[in-house]
């Protein structure tokens, strides 16, 4: 996929909100392109993570978030353990997924997210994880209703699946885990909006590239 660069005037600001949510300095990545070198995903993404990373040093955000990358990123970390510069890649695949998510974008692919939601219901609503109902909505949601369908009762028969969901003893500790994360979530933010929209004595973003 090819980019025509189109500086915003405020180039920083997309690689300011990332270290605000992360902790990581996209400032430190000299595009050796270590990390798409080892990357597995690469061959089914739209562009590697030294891209990626290229894209927020640049401010590209419109060009960002319409990539398939960050949401077929299978967090497996190897980018992470090539970088020479210890930039932790895979965790700004996931802020880059929780950003998409928090400016309502559609995500290219639908899948992943379609996971994401009905995973993190399922351990809301049981404190684990009940398979057949995750396995059914996912279906439902992703659109792909027959999908594995004969698998399901083999499984039920064999006893390697639940019939009904049990709930987790310690649901009400994991729920004020969830409402604990949340409210980091909005103070993260608040932060962005006070120190990455601010600009002003942060400078990470392309500057001395
Ligand atoms: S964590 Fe994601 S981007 Fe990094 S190597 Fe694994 S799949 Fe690729
Ligand atoms: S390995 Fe590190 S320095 Fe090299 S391109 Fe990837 S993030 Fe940048």
């Amino acid at each position: 996929m090819k980019y025509q660069i189109r500086l915003a005037g405020d180039e920083g600001r997309l690689a300011r909100e990332i270290k605000v949510r992360s902790g990581v300095d996209l400032a430190k990545c000299y595009q050796c392109g270590e990390c798409t070198a080892g990357c597995p995903m690469t061959p089914e993404m739209d562009a590697g993570p030294t891209k990626v990373l290229r894209l927020v040093q640049l401010g590209m955000e419109q060009e960002l978030f319409r990539l398939n990358t960050p949401w077929l990123c299978a967090s497996c970390e190897t980018c992470t353990s090539r970088c020479p510069n210890e930039i932790d890649i895979a965790l700004v695949m996931d802020v880059i997924r929780q950003m998409a998510r928090l400016r309502g974008l559609e995500p290219p692919v639908r899948e992943p997210r379609v996971f994401q939601d009905v995973f993190l219901k399922s351990v809301h609503d049981y404190g684990k994880l009940y398979e057949p109902g995750l396995i059914a909505f996912y279906n439902l949601k992703s659109r792909h209703l027959f999908k594995d369908v004969g698998l399901g009762p083999r499984m039920l028969l064999k006893g390697k699946l639940p019939l009904l969901p049990h709930r987790s003893g310690n649901l009400a500790k994991l729920r004020e885990i969830m409402a604990k994360a949340k409210a980091h979530e909005e103070e993260l933010g608040r932060k962005v909006e006070e120190r990455a929209h601010g600009g002003g004595g942060h400078g990470h973003g392309p500057e001395g590239h």
